[in-house]
Order: structure tokens, then sequence, then C-alpha cells
């Protein structure tokens, strides 16, 4: 399938979702997840009027940005270790992955910009997941005001929801990313206008946009997975 054909088929259902719960469609923006595919199928992406391009590792997205240099707009989406902070930090405009203070530190040492990092949020407490707990993304969004770094702007949330059938888990998952966003942005901290919710991926964007995603990270339904192949 061409990505530009998928792209219609999803971008019909995120109108459609929209419609139904009175949002914007332009309110969500689509990230293609290109991490399972080539470099020739970012690009098919990037032409076929995808702006955005989500990476999970430092390598894939070294190597895509060789190529597409810096026209897409990039999203680093995956764990980032402290020392590989450095190979990304030029090149990604939002890291969806801030879970810790050492993390935080690195940016701030390493950044020339303001960064826009979204804080990742285990909502249900799964075991295999990385991210904050909603009461420790509280706790740390009080102790980043604290060090009031000059670099680091909490632009939003991420959230990856559990791999279930059982849409109830689902839904709760997103709307406790919600639910966290409102109580932050009560706060009313200076750099954190954390506007943004990155929410839904290939099985689950639907219900993500119907809680108030702004942001899906689409990569198996969009671009495919050339490793499965
Ligand atoms: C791989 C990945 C996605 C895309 O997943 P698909 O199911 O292929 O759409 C989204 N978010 C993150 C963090 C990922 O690692």
């Amino acid at each position: 399938m061409k990505v530009s054909d998928n792209l219609v088929h999803i971008q019909t259902k995120i109108d459609e979702v929209c419609k139904k719960v009175g949002r914007i469609p332009n309110d969500v923006k689509i990230i293609a997840v290109t991490k399972y595919v080539s470099i020739q199928r970012a690009t098919e992406a990037f032409e076929a009027g995808i702006t955005h391009l989500g990476e999970n590792r430092d390598d894939g997205l070294l190597s895509k940005y060789e190529s597409l240099g810096n026209k897409p707009v990039w999203h680093f989406i995956g764990t980032l270790q402290t020392r590989k902070v450095k190979n990304i930090i030029d090149i990604a405009e939002y890291i969806h992955s801030l879970d810790r203070m050492s993390l935080a530190d690195e940016i701030q040492k390493r950044a020339s910009r303001k960064m826009k990092c979204l804080i990742q949020v285990n909502v249900i407490g799964e075991e295999s997941k990385h991210g904050l707990s909603p009461e420790e993304a509280l706790l740390f969004v009080q102790a980043l005001r604290e060090k009031n770094y000059d670099k680091i702007e909490v632009a939003g949330l991420m959230t990856m929801a559990p791999f279930t059938e059982d849409e109830t888990v689902i839904r709760n998952c997103f709307k406790g990313l919600k639910e966290l966003q409102q109580q932050i942005q009560e706060m009313n901290i200076p750099c954190m206008p954390c506007n943004e919710l990155s929410m839904g991926m290939s099985n689950d964007f639907e219900i993500a946009i119907e809680e108030g995603a702004t942001m899906v990270r689409i990569g198996t339904s969009l671009v495919g997975n050339e490793s499965k192949i």
C-alpha cells in the first residue's frame, strides 16, 4: 500500500471521530512512526504530506535525518538514555520520553535552544512500561519548576495504552492522561503549557482522539512494518 492511500484512510477516520466528538481535525497532528521502515519509505511519507516523523532510537533518527534533513519535524518517541541525548538534541524538535530528572539535567546541559518535551506517563502502572505514574509526574513537575531550566518546555504528556482488546482499559488510560494534564495546567507553571497530549497508535488512535489526543503516533497502519515481512 502506498503511504498516500493509507494516509487518506487514516485522515478520513480522524475526520469522522472529530466530527463525532466536536473537535477540529487540524488540532490532531499525525506523527508517522518510521522506526520499522526504510529511509525510502520515510521519504515517501514526507512526500505524501506528512510533516511530522517519529523515531524511537538515536541511530534510526540519525540515519533518516541524513537523508531528509530538517524538512520534517522530528519527534523522538523512545526511551532515551542520558548518554544519547547529545546525539539527538539538535535534530529532534520534540522529545516524548522525559521521565526523570537526570534526563532533564542532560537536556538542559546539551540543548542550544528550548526543547519541547513531553513527560512520559505510565497511567495504568503497567510493569513492562516506562514512564512516571500520575502521582510521580506531579511531583516531577514541581521538582522541575524549582530548577527553572531555560532549555526545557513541558509541551505536553505522552502515554502508551496497554496492549489489550478491552476498550475500557484503553479509554481509561487516555482519560487519566487528560486529567493529569488538567491538574498540571491548573498549576500555571511558566514554561509548562502542557497543551499536547501524545496518545494513540495504529490500534487505538480513534479512542485517543475521542479522549483529547493532539498528537497520534502511527507506524504500522500508515507506513507499514518492514520487519514483519
Ligand atoms: C512504535 C511506536 C508507535 C507506533 O506503533 P504502531 O502500532 O506501529 O502504530 C507509537 N509510539 C511509540 C512510542 C512507539 O514506540
